[in-house]
């Protein structure tokens, strides 16, 4: 048996400074728990050989007195829209079957360059669209804490791994909760930092100008250490901001309680789990009996975010996934038809899963002539006003906090079998994407069902520092999962 504890990245760097453990323990103690719990299937590649070499190269390093990089011999899986370069990436789509990436995004590579150790690839829905993991060309994902239950999508698989404890920190994508969401079900952190904080360079888009790349860990310290590593200015992605907080100390001295407001009517929702709604009112009033400012705000856009984001999103998705028609990426179909035509409609039809197909349809047809202002106009009319009133709140409050989702983890084969349903669910995560503002989900609650749920906070974008800080100190005080 392999002896390898892990607290939180600290700790363990500490321990590797003492030579109480190392890189190579570490990693062969991952690769055992990975193999363990296959069932789980939230890991679709391992790189076992390669983690290995690696992990002996950072011990060798070590000895030598090498300056260790931050992230030294930290054990991470990313999701498979995530680019690391000739590694495998598929977005969980047959359409990418067997396509190795040319390059690394620039979150791995700046993973790489601070000493990190990438482990694996999860599993995750075909082109992050979904909120089950069970639109995936692997198969879905379980969630460890009731294998009857969905872990969430669409980063479903990068959530599992570090549920399962199958790596220390992972990576996802959040165009519309996909960490968020998953965090919530599986009784961890997910964290999705404000739009342009982190390149999108090497992220397989879904929807341009909503997608981020997000973080799972157990800690918040842990969660911000890798934001700061990743985050920053990047030649190759012009949306990614030049300025803004780059400490992330959760530490860092806090003089005043943060400001805090809330949607009543987002509370009040008729989809919301009555426990859920209890929980986080009873939250609010502790909060305020030891002296936060906690008040309530009407939101009356809130009928709107989810068709919103679906029309935007599934336009955003139609253009770009126009490029894979089966010849410039991915498995190329045989035989080639002579009619260019029906090759593309034989690729496309049988590349992608049903979920993708709906999407680029229902983008498709609100870009179409005949429906563009209808439809996709007016969704930008909306998030524009959106985008307003949210700057308007950040004036008076520092932080906003809401459910991360109505209701506790789904059950396996439920809520994917009625997409309606499905996108619904979304209503309290989009809001953040529409907006470009940080949102996190922390693993406070546990419902009388046995299942954990999250509490969703936000900032004013750039303030992920904020955000941090005040989820350390709600999780250190208010925990009761
Ligand atoms: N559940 C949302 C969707 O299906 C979120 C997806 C995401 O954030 N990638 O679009």
């Amino acid at each position: 048996m392999i002896l390898f504890q892990f607290k939180d990245i600290q700790q363990y760097q500490k321990d590797l400074a003492s030579n109480k453990t190392d890189c190579l323990t570490a990693v062969k103690h991952y690769l055992q728990k990975i193999e363990d719990a296959q069932r789980l299937n939230a890991i679709v590649e391992v790189f076992a050989e390669e983690s290995i070499l690696r992990a002996k190269q950072l011990d060798e390093e070590r000895k030598h007195g090498k300056p260790p990089g931050p992230l030294h011999g930290v054990t991470i899986v990313i999701k498979d829209v995530i680019c690391y370069k000739d590694h495998h990436v598929t977005a969980a789509s047959n359409i990418l079957k067997g396509f190795k990436s040319l390059y690394s995004s620039t979150a791995v590579k700046k993973l790489l360059e601070a000493d990190a150790i990438i482990i694996g690839r999860s599993n995750c829905d075909e082109f992050a669209m979904g909120s089950t993991n069970e639109n995936s060309c692997y198969d879905k994902v379980l969630n460890a804490i009731d294998e009857t239950k969905v872990p969430g999508g669409s980063s479903g698989g990068s959530a599992v791994a570090v549920q399962a404890g199958l790596c220390m920190v992972s990576l996802g994508s959040d165009t519309g909760g996909s960490v968020r969401q998953p965090a919530d079900f599986c009784g961890i952190i997910g964290f999705k930092p404000g739009y342009g904080k982190i390149s999108r360079h090497g992220l397989i888009a879904y929807a341009s100008s909503f997608d981020q790349i997000g973080i799972f860990g157990n800690r918040v310290e842990d969660v911000a250490l890798v934001l700061k590593t990743i985050s920053g200015a990047d030649e190759y992605d012009s949306t990614v901001s030049l300025n803004g907080e780059e400490k992330y100390s959760v530490t860092a001295n806090q003089t005043k309680k943060p400001a805090i407001a809330y949607f009543k009517n987002a509370l009040e929702h008729h989809s919301l789990d009555p426990e859920i709604k209890q929980q986080i009112y009873s939250l609010i009033e502790q909060l305020k009996t030891d002296g936060y400012t906690v008040e309530p705000l009407d939101f009356e856009l809130l009928e709107y975010v989810v068709p919103t984001y679906y029309v935007l999103t599934t336009a955003e998705a139609s253009s770009n996934l126009s490029r894979y028609d089966g010849i410039r990426f991915g498995t190329v179909k045989q035989p080639y038809e002579t009619d260019l035509t029906k090759f593309y409609t034989n690729n496309r039809s049988t590349g992608f899963g049903k979920e993708v197909k709906r999407r680029i349809m229902l983008g498709t047809f609100v870009l179409s002539a005949g429906y563009y202002d209808a439809y996709f106009t007016k969704a930008q009319q909306v998030r524009r006003i959106l985008c307003e009133k949210t700057n308007a709140i950040f004036k008076k409050f520092d932080a906003l906090i809401l459910p991360t989702v109505p209701s506790t983890a789904f059950n396996i084969d439920d809520i994917s079998k009625d997409p309606i349903a499905m996108y619904l669910a979304d209503i309290y995560t989009v809001f953040a994407n529409l907006a470009g503002i940080p949102g996190i989900s922390i693993p406070l609650f546990k419902h009388s069902n046995g299942l954990p749920f999250g509490l969703q906070i936000m900032s004013n974008k750039s303030n992920e520092l904020t955000l941090l800080q005040l989820s350390d100190s709600l999780l250190t005080d208010y925990k009761r999962y």
